[in-house]
């Protein structure tokens, strides 16, 4: 295939698809086109080793700025791509430019949910999507400074934690009654709530923020709907994120928060495909059509996908979707994700810091499970998950049982 190939957004996604591309033997012209300074780079470590100080910035590129010259791929960083013309196949820059093409691949990740009360373009009040928000979250964390998080998601969690192992007094503000309650079950919301009390966060669960206080423009502190407030230096906004579809849309191309992709990563035209964070796609392990999922894994996941189907390689199967996520000595993996649940059984000791929590469904069917500091669960259940393992709920009970010999019965047909 030596099709010219633009790839829009020049994020996790779209750098794993340029090695994928070439890798799958693509020889034509490959542009990167990225409204970010930096070559491709990872966002996992921003909330956590990086904003700590233990990551540098070269820690961060996916991969040296000098792979992409050695492999012919053209990068345009600090470019926006303002529109997308899927009849003459052209895109157009902010800058005035356009570039022809005859394969685009649309990679422009997620926009952040905006938080829309008085007070929130404070200075002060800041946000974490990008390597330069991280870098101005970084230099107000300090001994003591007052931080309010809004949102107890994973990023917010995170960064409460690396703020507070780096001396801050850390609030988080969470709307539901529950700290990620959209993302995690109950047992998992519970032990992370107690883990970020046990290192001084204050937690404000079932709390809504109405306002940010400033004086001369400079944040003072959060007004929440119940009529409490909360002094601080700093905020940090994380309350989730949609699919950044605009230009896709635009375009005429199928869209429901996210750009409808097939597992192909093929949009409604037949010269684009999407990837990442930005398409809603299906996941065929759970019947789903169209789901949006946020992680590095299905970025990469998706960039092979696309990359195959482009060079006219055999299809890259989907796997089950996994996901991690750092806090202070605790390491989360999930694997699976929670449908038709109708039965939870936790493993191991909670109390401990070391536990999994498993999800069946009527059949035992193994559909999810949430391994904190276990990856040997993680591990053993990726491929029980993949495989539609039914287990016996008392097996997984019993920490007498080693993991590998918790399955008895064979894969549901
Ligand atoms: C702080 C943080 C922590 C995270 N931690 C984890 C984790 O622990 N585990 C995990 O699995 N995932 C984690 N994620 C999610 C993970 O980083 C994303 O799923 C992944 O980056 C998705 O890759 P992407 O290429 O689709 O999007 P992105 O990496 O966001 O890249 C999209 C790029 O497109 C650019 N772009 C958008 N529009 C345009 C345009 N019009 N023109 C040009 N460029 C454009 C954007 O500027 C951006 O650089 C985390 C994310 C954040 C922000």
């Amino acid at each position: 295939m030596n099709d010219a190939v633009v790839i829009v957004g020049g994020g996790h996604a779209a750098g794993a698809f340029a090695a994928a591309l070439r890798q799958a033997g693509h020889t034509g012209p490959v542009t990167i086109v990225g409204a970010e300074p930096l070559a491709p780079y990872q966002r996992p470590p921003l909330s956590k080793a990086w904003l700590k100080g233990e990551a540098s910035s070269d820690d961060l590129l996916l991969r040296p700025e000098s792979f992409y010259a050695e492999k012919s791929v053209t990068l345009r960083l600090s470019t926006r791509v303002s529109g997308i013309d899927a009849t003459a196949r052209i895109v157009t820059l902010e800058n005035g430019e356009s570039l022809a093409y005859e394969q685009l691949v649309i990679a422009t990740g997620s926009r952040l949910r905006q938080l829309d009360v008085p007070g929130v373009r404070s200075q002060g009040v800041l946000e974490l999507r990008t390597a330069a928000d991280a870098e101005a979250i970084k230099a107000r964390i300090s001994q003591g400074v007052r931080m309010a998080i809004v949102g107890g998601g994973y990023v917010g969690l995170e960064v409460a934690a690396s703020a507070r192992s780096l001396g801050a007094e850390v609030t988080v503000i969470e709307r539901e009654p529950r700290l990620l309650a959209r993302v995690a079950s109950e047992p998992l919301s519970a032990f992370f709530e107690r883990r970020h009390r046990e290192q001084g966060v204050q937690l404000m669960l079932g709390a809504t923020v109405s306002a940010f206080d400033a004086q001369d423009g400079r944040l003072t502190g959060v007004r929440l709907a119940n009529g409490r407030s909360l002094a601080c230096d700093v905020a940090v906004v994380g309350i989730g994120a949609l699919g950044e579809d605009t230009l896709a849309k635009a375009a005429g191309l199928t869209c429901s928060d996210g750009i409808v992709v097939d597992e192909q990563c093929r949009t409604s035209d037949p010269h684009i495909h999407a990837i990442g964070d930005c398409t809603r796609r299906p996941v065929p392990r759970y019947g789903l059509q169209q789901m949006r999922l946020e992680s590095v894994p299905n970025a990469l996941e998706q960039a092979r996908q696309a990359a195959a189907d482009l060079c006219g390689k055999p299809a890259v199967k989907s796997e089950v979707p996994w996901f991690w996520s750092d806090q202070y000595d605790v390491r989360l993996q999930i694997v699976g994700l929670p449908v038709d649940v109708a039965q939870r059984v936790v493993r191991g000791d909670a109390a401990a810091g070391k536990f999994a929590v498993y999800h069946l469904d009527a059949q035992g069917r193994l559909q999810c499970v949430e391994a904190v500091n276990a990856p040997a669960e993680f591990v053993a259940a990726r491929q029980w998950a993949g495989a539609s393992m039914v287990l016996d709920a008392a097996r997984i009970a019993d920490a007498s049982i080693a993991v590998k010999d918790i399955p008895v019965k064979a894969p549901v047909a």
